[in-house]
C-alpha cells in the first residue's frame, strides 16, 4: 500500500543509497541504508538478514520453534518457563490486547487456522468455509490474552483454547528491533519496508523521508499493474524513529463464490471484519502501529476513535467499506491527498 518516492538530490556531501532485500514473515523486505561507510552498509545487511530468519523462526505459530513449543505446552495446562525470545512479546500484546478492548487479540491462533490462512501460500489447498458450530465453539471457549498467567518467567493457562499467533504484531516488533541494531551498528539513515510496512530513521539526504499511501482498490493484482501512477492516493513524510502501518483487506484473502474473506477476524463473530478496506496508523513504536492497524480495522468506523484513545495514538487513517477516508486531525495535518476523496476529519483527543 506504500512506496518510497525518491527526491531529486544536488547536493555534493550526498550519501550513498544502499539497498537490499530480503524474505522475511511472508513478504519482501526491502532495506535502504544511507551511508558513505560501505563495508558498514554491507555488514548491516548480513545482520539484519541473519536477525529477521532468527525471528522470524522464534515468533512462527505452527513451524516448529520456541513459539509453536509455546502453544504446545500452554495447551497442557501446566506451569513452564517460557522461552527468552516469547515472554517479552506475550507481555506487551497483553497490553495492546486490553488497549484495544480485545479487538487486537493474538490468542485467537486457532480461529485464525479453522479459516485456513496458514494455506495462503500453498497452491494445492482448497479453501472452504469453516463450519459454523466450530466458529461458535471457539467463541463460546473465549480465548485471551489475559487467560495467560505469568509468574516470573513461568506461564501457564487454563484456557486449552489459547493459541499464540502474533501474525498481526510481530512484524512490527521485528522492525523496531531491525533499527535499533542499524543504530547500533552507527547507520543513523535508513528506512525498512515490509511489504508496505514501514519504519524509517534520520534523513533521506537531508529531507524528510517522503512516503507514497496506495489506495486499496489499485493494490489489488488485476489492476495494479494498470494503475501504478494513478494509484498513489497521498503523500506523507515520515520522521525520524517513525513508523507506518496499515492493514488490509486486499493482501491475504480467498474468495469463495465470488466473496472475499480476508485475514484479519473480528474475535466477537469469528468471521473476517466486514467494516474497513484499510487502516494505516504512523507512530514511533512499530510493534504498537502493527498491532494498532490491525484493531483500528476491526472497529471500523464506528468504533476507531475509542481505540486510538485508549492506544493515545494521534495519527490514523481509516478507509471505510463505503471508500469514506477518516482522518484524524493530527493525520489530516500531515498526509496530503491527491485526488477528490470524501474525507471525514474526526478529533480523537
Ligand atoms: P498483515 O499481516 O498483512 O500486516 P495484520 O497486521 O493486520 O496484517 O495481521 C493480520 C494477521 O494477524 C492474520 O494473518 C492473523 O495471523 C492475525 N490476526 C487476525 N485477526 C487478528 C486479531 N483480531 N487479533 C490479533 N491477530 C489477528
Ligand atoms: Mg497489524
Amino acid at each position: 500500500m506504500l512506496l518510497l518516492l525518491s527526491g531529486c538530490q544536488n547536493s555534493t556531501s550526498k550519501q550513498k543509497l544502499y539497498q537490499q532485500q530480503l524474505f522475511s514473515f511472508g513478504t519482501l523486505i526491502d532495506i535502504s541504508i544511507l551511508s558513505n561507510n560501505e563495508p558498514l552498509a554491507l555488514k548491516a545487511f548480513d545482520t539484519l538478514s541473519a536477525d529477521f530468519d532468527l525471528w522470524h523462526h522464534d515468533w512462527h505459530p505452527w513451524n516448529p520453534g520456541p513459539l509453536s513449543r509455546t502453544n504446545q505446552l500452554l495447551a497442557l495446562q501446566e506451569p513452564f518457563s517460557s522461552a527468552p525470545s516469547i515472554l517479552p512479546l506475550i507481555e506487551q500484546a497483553r497490553q495492546l490486547s486490553v488497549k484495544t478492548d480485545g479487538l487486537f487479540n493474538p490468542a485467537i491462533g486457532q480461529l485464525v487456522r479453522l479459516w485456513q490462512f496458514d494455506q495462503l501460500e500453498n497452491e494445492q489447498h482448497t479453501f472452504t468455509l469453516p463450519a459454523a458450530r466450530n466458529i461458535k465453539a471457539m467463541l463460546e471457549a473465549s480465548p485471551t490474552m489475559g487467560d495467560i498467567i505469568i509468574d516470573g518467567i513461568q506461564l501457564h493457562t487454563n484456557n486449552p483454547a489459547v493459541f499464540l499467533d502474533f501474525g498481526a504484531f510481530a512484524k512490527g516488533v521485528a522492525l523496531d528491533r531491525a533499527m535499533k541494531k542499524l543504530k547500533n551498528l552507527g547507520i543513523k539513515n535508513a528506512l525498512i519496508n515490509a511489504g508496505g510496512d514501514l519504519k524509517v530513521a534520520g534523513k533521506n539526504n537531508g529531507r524528510a523521508w517522503r512516503i507514497g499511501v496506495k489506495s486499496p482498490q489499485a493494490a489489488q493484482p488485476q489492476l495494479a499493474a494498470a494503475r501504478q501512477q494513478l494509484s498513489v492516493i497521498a503523500v506523507i513524510e515520515l520522521h525520524d524513529g517513525e513508523s507506518l502501518f496499515t492493514s488490509g483487506d486486499y493482501e491475504r484473502f480467498f474468495e469463495i463464490d465470488g466473496t472475499r474473506y480476508h485475514h484479519i477476524i473480528d474475535p466477537r463473530t469469528g468471521y473476517p471484519a466486514a467494516q474497513s478496506h484499510s487502516v494505516t496508523v504512523l507512530a514511533k513504536d512499530a510493534g504498537l502501529a502493527d498491532a494498532a492497524s490491525t484493531a483500528l480495522f476491526i472497529a471500523g468506523p464506528e468504533g476507531w476513535q475509542k481505540i486510538a484513545r485508549q492506544l493515545e495514538l494521534a495519527y490514523v487513517m481509516l478507509i471505510a467499506a463505503d471508500n469514506t477516508v477518516y482522518l484524524s486531525q493530527a493525520m489530516s495535518e500531515r498526509i496530503q491527498f491527491l485526488g477528490d476523496n470524501k474525507i471525514v476529519i474526526k478529533d480523537i483527543e
